[in-house]
């Protein structure tokens, strides 16, 4: 990982601080609160998704519901752990229901995104799904097309590989889809240049999953 002064997660943290009472939006006053992001302000692989649903909602975290364990098992399977990686979203406070996010609501709320990026300094970012994918490229092509294509790119000021995946939660309702996304996660050590790990080498964590009949139903539109 990066070497980065100590001074940097701690501004990172300032600025979590800072946006915790952010009312710049609608989704202000329907939230339990702000899901500012969460792992390691150092790291050189960011995951950017879409926002948070209900549990994330609940527990100030994301990516903590079905979607959230299978992103684990994904990252174990190239020997990461959250930890190693930053992980937030395109929107900080959950849509009510789950809906879509509102382009006014991505407009109001990017700016947190890219003060994030420009405090975490990653050197990859992998977008989840077509909200992430659309708002970083600036292209309106859909993940469908673009996903598994690395593109360089300049944001916040910074030049960084953008890597667009599937939603973990689009493999959830589609389990074919599980295997690209497994695939497209298979590049992921060599774009940002690490030595994959000797558990890596293992075979891969079983990744069926089991929904719980009661799970909470989170995003769709994710394709
Ligand atoms: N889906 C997302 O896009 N983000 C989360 O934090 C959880 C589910």
């Amino acid at each position: 990982m990066s070497a980065v002064p100590v001074e940097h997660a701690e501004t990172l943290e300032a600025y979590a601080a800072a946006t915790a009472g952010c009312t710049r939006c609608r989704l202000s006053q329907g939230r339990t609160q702000v899901v500012f992001g969460s792992g390691n302000p150092q790291a050189d692989l960011m995951f950017v998704g879409e926002a948070p649903g209900f549990h994330e909602d609940k527990q100030g975290l994301p990516f903590v519901g079905q979607a959230g364990k299978l992103l684990e098992k994904l990252l174990a399977g190239i020997g990461l752990q959250r930890s190693d990686v930053y992980i937030a979203n395109v929107l900080k406070c959950r849509p009510p229901g789950n809906r879509d996010p509102q382009p006014d609501e991505i407009e109001a709320c990017e700016s947190h995104l890219f003060r994030q990026i420009e405090l975490i300094e990653p050197t990859v970012i992998a977008t989840l799904g077509n909200f992430a994918t659309k708002l970083l490229s600036g292209r309106p092509l859909g993940i469908t097309r673009v996903h598994g294509q690395e593109q360089r790119t300049t944001l916040a000021g910074r030049s960084l590989l953008l890597y667009p995946l599937y939603h973990p939660a689009a493999a959830l309702y589609t389990p074919a889809m599980l295997k690209v996304l497994e695939s497209d996660f298979a590049r992921l050590p060599e774009l940002i240049g690490a030595t994959i790990p000797e558990a890596a080498e293992a075979p891969a964590p079983e990744l069926t999953l089991v929904v719980a009949p009661d799970a909470h139903v989170e995003q769709l539109g994710l394709f």
